[in-house]
């Protein structure tokens, strides 16, 4: 039996402009048993046919659709058909990139709503986020496993957005033998990726570009790298000749990977440049402030401060405290390069947030450029939601 979501009067809106998603608020009713990740055909009200999407019976984005075409069955051929035109889509982008790791599939954007698909040279990694996908979690994996044939194809669908959905974490290797970790290859800088444990699939690949141009910024000079990671901006840094770097992060293990990164590419002479310090930042740069520690560059590449819009004001804050402590440290000249990968904080709202943290710090800055995430995070002209990391250069003046 079909399942049909109506939608109420004047809701299919945004469908029509090809949004795949469906609030819960938008709907009038449901008729037929809807289960988790059943694929539902969206109508409006008055009976036309719209979408076909994945039901999420515990999520307030109801359903998230497949297709706008309702003679597309969400068969194994669906599955093969939207990752190949994904594949299409990134070649036109890696054939200017230079890199071994990137982003196969982002989700809503390629066409295929709550599924992340990162390559780290011959390791898949798969995110699924909602229900549909997880539902479909076979057709996707064969799909995989026919266009990349000699892969790893592991599973890494334990984040906590899946609780919102209803679903619990899962981890699987689904073909082949996973190594722990794997050497990935940017810009001809080598880069641990933890396979196991690492953020989001396993690496940040959103940041590539943006830390190829910090690393252009850096030539002698002293440079402070915030929420430091496995310290990828340091190595750009470094490679960028910089005098000194300050590499700052509360993770133990992550400082340790970053040291390792640098030695797989930098002799110990140069490593003489660079520092590794366990902090947290807040604290961290107030204790510089108050010693009169000042800076050439500083990179701000928080962790997402934002998961939904009622942490908003507190998260402005948080992101105003550590700008204006920046600001602070920050030599005449010098340069704050700053990020926010929260998707509620819009480029308007950060561009402001900033702005304030340079008041507070009664200085002015210079916007040099705008930063945002990487072409293989491709951003669909129908889902502006897909454009989650926004950055700015500054130059303090
Ligand atoms: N810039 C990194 C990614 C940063 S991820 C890159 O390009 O790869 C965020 C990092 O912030 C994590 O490593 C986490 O351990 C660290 N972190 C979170 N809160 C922190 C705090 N208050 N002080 C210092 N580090 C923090």
């Amino acid at each position: 039996m079909n399942v049909t979501v109506v939608l109420k009067v004047g809701r299919e809106k945004s469908l029509l402009r090809r949004h795949p998603w469906v609030f819960e608020g938008a709907i009038d009713k449901v008729i037929g048993k809807a289960r988790t990740g059943t694929t539902v055909d969206i109508v409006d009200n008055a009976g036309k046919w719209l979408a076909k999407g994945a039901y999420s019976p515990e999520s307030q984005i109801r359903v998230r659709t497949w297709t706008f075409d309702q003679s597309e069955a969400i068969d194994d051929a669906f599955f093969k058909r939207r990752i190949s035109k994904a594949l299409q889509t990134k070649a036109q982008w890696f054939e200017h990139a230079n890199t071994n790791a990137w982003r196969l599939v982002a989700a809503e954007s390629d066409g295929l709503p709550g599924v992340t698909i990162d390559k780290y040279d011959d390791v898949i990694v798969m995110q699924l986020l909602s229900a549909g996908p997880e539902k479909h979690k076979a057709k996707i994996v064969n799909a995989l496993k026919g266009l990349f044939p000699e892969h790893v194809i592991h599973e890494r669908s334990d984040v906590a957005v899946r609780t919102k959905e209803g679903l619990e974490p899962v981890v699987n290797t689904h073909t082949g033998t996973l190594p722990d970790k794997v050497i990935i290859e940017e810009n001809a800088i080598k880069i641990e990726v933890d396979l196991l444990a690492g953020h989001k699939t396993g690496f940040y690949l959103d940041q590539r570009e943006n830390r190829k141009i910090a690393g252009q910024y850096c030539a002698n000079k002293r440079v402070l790298n915030c929420f430091s990671y496995t310290g990828t901006f340091s190595l750009y840094a470094l490679k960028g000749d910089a005098k000194e770097i300050v590499n700052v992060d509360v993770s133990q293990s992550a400082l340790e990977t970053s040291k390792r990164n640098h030695l797989f590419n930098f002799s110990e002479a140069q490593l003489r440049a660079v520092s590794h310090v366990k902090a947290d930042v807040f604290e961290l740069l107030r204790e510089y402030r108050d010693s009169g520690k000042r800076f050439d560059v500083i990179v701000m590449d928080p962790p997402k401060f934002v998961e939904n819009k009622r942490h908003l004001d507190r998260a402005a804050r948080g992101y105003k405290d550590i700008n204006r402590l920046a600001c602070e440290l920050l030599n005449e000249g010098g340069m704050l390069i700053t990020f926010s990968c929260s998707g509620l904080v819009s480029q308007d709202l950060f561009n402001k947030i900033v702005a304030d943290a340079a008041l507070d710090a009664s200085t002015e800055l210079g916007y040099l450029r705008k930063l945002e995430q990487d072409g293989d995070h491709i951003v669909a002209s129908s889902f502006p939601e897909g454009a989650y990391l926004k950055g700015l250069v500054c130059v303090k003046r």
